[in-house]
């Protein structure tokens, strides 16, 4: 009985399961960030900073999946799959959209994003809904959509 009083009052307060986790998670791919974005004069210490920035990101990488925490889809499409590279459009990865169906019908088109660092290539198909939204942006569209009216 004692117990259950206690967890009803900690509900109130709006606790987060594994707050240390996503804390530690937030704070790598922070860093990672930080280390990817900074521009430096010299370029060692660049490629030095670049070698720490793929570190923090593997480390994000691991520590996600060893604590079988679930990370969003907007982080984890954001970092190589294959060298840990956070993928920035432009700086360490490009974008662009590939058809390589033999009609080239619209319907066809795919979404590429490519990591400038080992050439891994994510592909997304578009081309069957151009109005299609993830899910994972579906509430915040709503959000936005709702706060304009
Ligand atoms: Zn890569």
């Amino acid at each position: 009985m004692g117990k259950k009083d206690d967890k009803k009052g900690g509900n109130s307060s709006k606790q987060i399961a594994n707050r240390d986790n996503f804390a530690r998670l937030s704070y790598l791919y922070q860093l990672s960030n930080h280390f990817t974005t900074s521009s430096s004069p010299t370029s060692n210490s660049q490629h030095l900073q670049t070698i720490l920035a793929r570190g923090y990101d593997r480390n994000l990488d691991l520590s996600s999946k060893r604590t079988l925490t679930k990370l969003s889809p907007s982080v984890k499409r954001t970092i190589c799959k294959k060298c840990h590279v956070m993928l920035i459009p432009g700086m360490t990865m490009s974008i662009r959209i590939e058809n390589n169906s033999k009609s080239h019908d619209p319907k066809n088109d795919v979404l590429a994003y490519r990591c400038l660092t080992c050439g891994e290539c994510q592909r997304f198909p578009i081309g069957m809904d151009r109005e299609y939204v993830p899910f994972f942006e579906r509430g915040y569209v709503e959000e936005t959509e709702s706060n304009q009216k």
